[in-house]
């Protein structure tokens, strides 16, 4: 029983426990090229997130990790089967209640653990900031982090070596051998101005891609993977660790 993990303890522990930040991790149910299976974005959500909260633990950070959300925006890929889209609104709701029940409970710190690039909460952080004055709302997107991008040969985006790599150090079993998997070619806007990415327009998924894939699994390793997520927890775990100790009126420098 991980006494950072609310979904292995009990009302005993629960209830006499002073907890300064939630971590909430949020996902998707997608396809990830033909290799990996459509629970990737929450193997990897909740799994970066644990070892993220022990670290803060063990330095004294009073978190705690909340059953992750295993459903994300993915409107550009409705055509894709049994791609499940929460909508925008959808999940606005969803936060919307979760950080209703933490303020009234006083606990006035939340980490989204997002995994999806779908999802992005921080207009929603802006709307609901003022809702709930007290509340502090952050998410943090580990795939934009820079920590491990040295050991990629190909980034990729979607299904590619990263992914594939923590895939095969975090469940092995649910991923197919990379003979299997289809190489994560992908298409480009056409116009220069999504390619310098000052113009922004929504892809569709099935336009872009023919495996689902963005980036090459070819090269990925468990060994890959599990530097990565050794290099990334560590830099999210003391991100935790001091949001979870600094007062709220002493964020900045
Ligand atoms: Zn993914």
């Amino acid at each position: 029983m991980r006494p950072y993990i609310l979904a292995e303890n009990n009302w005993k522990t629960v209830k006499d426990e002073h907890y300064q930040l939630v971590i909430l991790p949020w996902g998707a149910t997608e396809a990830h090229n033909y290799h990996l299976p459509y629970s990737t974005d929450n193997v990897e959500a909740g799994a970066i997130a644990a070892e993220s909260a022990r670290i803060a633990w063990e330095k004294g950070g009073k978190v705690i990790v909340l059953p992750g959300i295993p459903f994300g925006v993915n409107t550009g890929q409705f055509d894709v089967q049994l791609d499940m889209n929460l909508n925008p609104s959808t999940q606005f709701a969803i936060l919307n209640d979760i950080i209703e029940t933490l303020n009234r409970q006083g606990i006035y710190k939340l980490v989204i653990l997002n995994s999806h690039g779908g999802n992005d909460f921080r207009q929603m952080f802006r709307e609901l900031g003022l809702k709930y004055p007290k509340m502090f709302l952050s998410e943090v997107n580990w795939y934009k982090m820079k920590e491990a991008n040295a050991i990629f040969e190909d980034l990729g985006e979607h299904a590619g070596e990263v992914e594939t790599s923590l895939m095969l150090y975090l469940k092995p079993e649910w991923v197919l051998p990379l003979s299997e998997a289809g190489n994560g070619a992908a298409r480009k806007y056409k116009f220069s101005a999504m390619q310098e990415g000052w113009g922004w327009a929504e892809r569709r998924w099935t336009s872009v891609t023919k495996d689902t894939g963005i980036g090459d699994p070819a090269k990925a390793t468990a060994e890959k993977g599990e530097l990565c997520f050794k290099l990334l927890t560590e830099r999210i775990g003391d991100f935790l660790f001091e949001v979870s100790v600094t007062d709220q009126n002493d964020f900045y420098i």
